[in-house]
């Protein structure tokens, strides 16, 4: 059965826990450093090994990511935070256990806006902590050895944890997408899938349609692609609808993505809740930070992506989609702004920017860089062409030429390739008419389709410099006469 059949009996309740690795130079408590490719074992230190007598220290650039993200997502900051001990055993995590935030978290509520099927989601937090990274493990079935590798040992993590309020395993990715993209907006870490820098753990239960109980839960772990999310999800949604079904009850449990399978699996069941004995770190002094420091960092919080496309859908009347488009990056989002900010049409902006810019970065598979064409050279060439000084295909072909030559757009347009002020028009369309007497005559006989022929005729004539408009308007007085 499919995901929206089981819909129509069955509500879906998703909460996610999404860990964000941040970019910081060091270690979240040491300034030793981490780097995604290292060779196993060459960034560490004695506070990252858990050496006994090493003591913690908390970097101040992951409580400033921390507070940004705060701000973004319009929760609460708090002044006042400390940091608690999660107890577990794995062999990579040394001490035995994780330093991370428990009642007292730096960030608590805010909430996150997303589309869906069209229509605008708050996706409600209930908190985002800060907390270290473990190790690595690597298991080798051949040799039945495992080896660990804790370079990523005590990298920094924010935690972001949403009520259950997800109903849809697409609505699930969707908003790890949209963490994706304000963590790239704020710039407190690129949040590479790839390379394991944003993971995500998906709780999901069922509930008779429209009951507003919670059934009961499961989690899956450590899911590491957009695609995943909603394919993990909806394979324990199966699972769970086909116990349902069969008049049985779910079990709490913990389960793993099978990525060669396409399903989900138990990894165990769950009798009673996780008991990580948290406690206070006593190496750690609660940490009370000053209100102008709040206010700083808040300060520099950008325009975020769904300021932008409401903006936009409301100001400048663009299409949810445009605006899905032009917010992707900071990048583009700001160069269109400035683009518009030439007093050039929005719609015209976004389809030179999202059609045709897009195509060029593409073509080299690169991401977009507003230096490639500035904003002033592509309103001059969006003028050119309403003023019928260019054709649209001109105009692309500059655009082409200035992404890829680097020359400014006036230095393109005194070459004269593009240019058809030299050319007489009129005359050009005198001597295509009378070379062309037979169709004129079946023209002027009610043959109206014979206009694209003359078209193609003056193109021919005017290599395509000049407009359409302007031919078929000179071209249909000829035709009168
Ligand atoms: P746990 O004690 O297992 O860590 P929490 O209550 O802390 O559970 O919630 C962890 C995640 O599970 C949160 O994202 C939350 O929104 C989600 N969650 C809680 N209850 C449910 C439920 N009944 N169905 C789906 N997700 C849920
Ligand atoms: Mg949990």
């Amino acid at each position: 059965m499919n995901i929206n059949e089981i819909n129509k009996n069955w509500d879906f309740t998703i909460g996610l826990e999404i860990h964000v690795q941040l970019d910081c130079n060091s270690k979240i408590f040491s300034n030793c450093q981490y780097e995604y490719e290292n060779s196993p074992n060459s960034l560490t230190c004695p506070t990252s090994l858990g050496l006994p007598g090493a003591l913690p220290n908390v970097n101040q650039s992951a409580i400033e990511s921390a507070i940004m993200f705060g701000k973004a997502v319009n929760g609460k900051i708090s002044k006042n935070f400390t940091f608690a001990r999660k107890h577990y055993f794995y062999p990579d995590l040394p001490k035995g256990y994780q330093i991370s935030q428990f009642d007292q978290p730096i960030i608590s509520g805010g909430s996150v806006p997303i589309w869906w099927n069209e229509k605008e989601f708050n996706i409600d937090l209930t908190r985002a902590h800060l907390e270290e990274d473990s190790g690595k493990s690597f298991h080798n079935n051949d040799s039945k050895k495992s080896n660990v590798d804790y370079n990523r040992s005590g990298a920094a993590l924010i935690e972001i944890v949403t009520e259950p309020v997800i109903v849809h395993p697409e609505q699930a990715k969707i908003f790890m997408q949209r963490i994706k993209q304000i963590v790239n907006y704020i710039n407190i870490s690129k949040a590479e899938m790839e390379k394991g820098k944003l993971r995500c753990d998906a709780n999901i239960s069922l509930s008779k349609k429209g009951s507003g109980k919670f059934g009961v839960k499961t989690e899956i772990k450590n899911i590491n692609s957009f695609r995943n999310v909603q394919r993990a999800i909806e394979s324990e949604i199966i699972r769970q609808n086909k116990i349902l079904n069969d008049g049985k009850e779910v079990q709490q449990a913990t389960l793993t993505w099978n990525n060669d399978k396409n399903v989900a699996e138990i990894m165990r069941i769950k009798e009673n809740a996780d008991d990580y004995r948290y406690f206070p770190d006593p190496d750690l002094p609660p940490v009370s930070l000053e209100k102008s420091f709040i206010e700083d960092i808040k300060s520099s919080v950008p325009i975020l992506p769904f300021e932008y496309e409401k903006k936009w859908m409301n100001k400048y009347n663009l299409s949810l989609n445009e605006c899905m488009i032009l917010s992707s990056s900071k990048d583009i989002a700001k160069y269109f702004e400035e683009v518009v900010g030439l007093d050039v049409s929005p719609k015209k902006a976004s389809t030179w920017v999202s059609t045709e810019l897009f195509r060029l970065f593409n073509e080299i598979n690169t991401v977009f860089d507003s230096s490639k064409v500035e904003a002033k050279d592509l309103k001059i060439l969006i003028d050119e062409i309403k003023k019928n000084k260019i054709t649209q295909n001109s105009g692309k072909e500059i655009l082409r030429a200035l992404f890829e030559t680097g020359k400014n757009i006036s230095e393109i347009l005194q070459s004269g390739d593009f240019d058809s002020s030299d050319m007489n028009i009129t005359e050009i369309i005198e001597n295509v008419l009378s070379d062309c007497q037979n169709e004129v005559l079946r023209y002027k006989n009610g043959e109206d389709k014979l206009i694209g022929f003359f078209i193609g005729q003056v193109n021919k004539e005017t290599k395509g410099k000049v407009s359409h408009e302007v031919i078929i308007a000179e071209l249909s007085k000829k035709l009168k006469d």
